[in-house]
């Protein structure tokens, strides 16, 4: 199951923060893995609440750029139009959410879903998102929340993670 825990061959079973259980908490929770050359280079789970306040704790300038980019995107509206509650994840992630390039095409992506328990929770995830996405995303954050990004990375991830992730930074921090 592509949202599996790639190091432990078994589903998440806490929150990269909190260490919460994700099967026990009251939250919904968040999977990220980044695919390098169709490997999988970093994965995490994490608890809507440790998301948030990772979000809380960008600055100010770079949440405003990434809402507007959001919001401006009518790729995830006529998607969610489109998949009409599909509930085949490979359905929501066989395309970029952002610039519509297909997986099949793609050697360098990040893939997100969002969890409850043990069912999955669609509408915008599960969703894939190409490199070439993500460092425009990444181009539109300040300083400051790319230098909180790599303090994350150094503070949950020994040395190789952090590195494979340069030089395309950030996936799916939303
Ligand atoms: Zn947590
Ligand atoms: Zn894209």
């Amino acid at each position: 199951m592509l949202f599996h825990c790639f190091e432990q061959d078994g589903p998440f079973q806490q929150c990269l923060t909190c260490d919460g259980k994700l099967l026990e908490i009251s939250d919904p929770y968040t999977i990220t893995k980044v695919f390098r050359s169709t490997e999988c280079v970093f994965e995490y789970a994490m608890c809507l609440p440790c998301r948030q306040k990772m979000a809380a704790e960008f600055s100010q300038e770079s949440q405003e750029r990434l809402n507007h980019f959001y919001k401006r995107n009518q790729a995830l509206q006529s998607r969610s139009q489109k998949l009409n509650q599909s509930h085949v994840v490979e359905e929501w992630i066989q395309e970029c959410a952002t610039c519509q390039k297909p997986l099949t095409e793609l050697a360098h992506y990040s893939v997100a879903c969002m969890g409850f328990g043990d069912s999955l929770v669609f509408d915008p995830f599960p969703m894939m998102i190409c490199s070439t996405c993500e460092q425009d995303v990444q181009e539109r954050l300040s300083k400051t929340t790319r230098d909180q990004w790599d303090k994350f990375i150094q503070d949950h991830f020994e040395g190789p993670p952090a590195d494979a992730l340069k030089p395309d930074g950030i996936p799916l921090i939303v």
